[in-house]
């Protein structure tokens, strides 16, 4: 009868009030912050799973009526997504998340980008960062702008509830900034060290914790190697003493093995995101494995 009684509160409560906000995310990044700051009071989906390239993901046709059913529609801007999301925004018919519609967030808006180009770029020479780097969620300081920005539009549309999407935003950002105090120190160590790596992936990650970014496999980002790109990489780093050739789960590991061997460094693999290895699942997850598997590779 209590359960019964409670669930019935629960189910007047909901009729009374309103529905959650439907909260769509292109990557998992941008739904675990989300997640953070509206816990259950908000429903979240991300488009892209962990394993895709955020650059390519497939565009199902289901998305389309995920994004029709969305509140708010979070995406990384920086032209990451502008191979796949805005066909499918555009037949989404939903004013709410179309450019300027009230629901649409483009979070690089919030953060200050690395690697933008001051000269004209050509994107059919297969530049996808035409617009700077947007892969700044591997900076876990960006992690509270990006909070910042995603709590303001709940605020907004939710006003009942923005007290706890405050008081959440504020816990988030305290636990990242003491987060980020512990990365620090543990790879302090190992600060100036050398690494290669497959994309411009791990850009934020290097410049927060220290690290020099010597070389890619990609000439470009975006674009596969050639064996020349390759050989004039590696001839250029042999003497350099690179401790660590960097690549996400879904790139080919033949190409960087091979690189890493050839020049005496050590082969990683880590997650670009959120959910792009097992066990990696929330925000905070994403650098506690990031940072260990690093500080390992190095220890040795
Ligand atoms: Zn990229």
């Amino acid at each position: 009868m209590k359960t019964f009684l409670s669930l019935l509160t629960l189910l007047l409560a909901t009729l009374a009030g309103h529905a959650k906000l439907n909260v769509v995310a292109t990557l998992p990044d941008y739904a675990a912050i989300a997640k953070e700051i509206g816990g259950d009071r908000i429903d979240v989906t991300s488009l892209a799973k962990g394993p895709e390239d955020a650059h390519f993901v497939d565009a199902k046709p289901s998305f389309i009526r995920v994004l029709n059913k969305a509140d708010i529609l979070l995406e990384g801007g920086a032209d990451l997504e502008i191979g796949w999301l805005p066909s499918l925004v555009a037949n989404a018919r939903n004013s709410k998340i179309l450019p300027n519609g009230s629901g649409h967030v483009v979070l690089s808006e919030n953060v200050k980008l690395i690697g933008v180009p001051t000269g004209p770029v050509d994107r059919s020479m297969g530049d996808v960062h035409p617009a700077g780097n947007p892969h700044y969620a591997m900076d876990p300081v960006n992690g509270k702008f990006m909070a910042e920005r995603i709590t303001q539009v709940l605020s907004r549309l939710d006003s009942a509830n923005a007290a706890f999407y405050q008081s959440n935003n504020e816990r988030f950002a305290l636990r990242l900034d003491q987060k980020v105090t512990d990365w620090k120190r543990r790879l302090e160590p190992y600060r100036g060290a050398k690494v290669i790596t497959y994309h411009r992936t791990f850009d934020y990650f290097l410049e927060r914790f220290g690290f020099e970014l010597v070389g890619t496999i990609e000439p470009k980002p975006g674009l596969e190697p050639s064996p020349t790109h390759i050989n004039a990489l590696m001839s250029r780093t042999k003497e350099q003493g690179v401790k660590l050739v960097i690549a996400e789960p879904f790139r080919p590991r033949r190409t960087p093995e091979y690189v890493a061997d050839r020049i005496g460094a050590k082969m990683l693999v880590l997650p670009d995101k959120v959910g792009a290895v097992k066990n990696v699942t929330d925000y905070f997850g994403l650098f506690d494995y990031t940072v260990t598997q690093v500080e390992t590779a190095l220890k040795n």
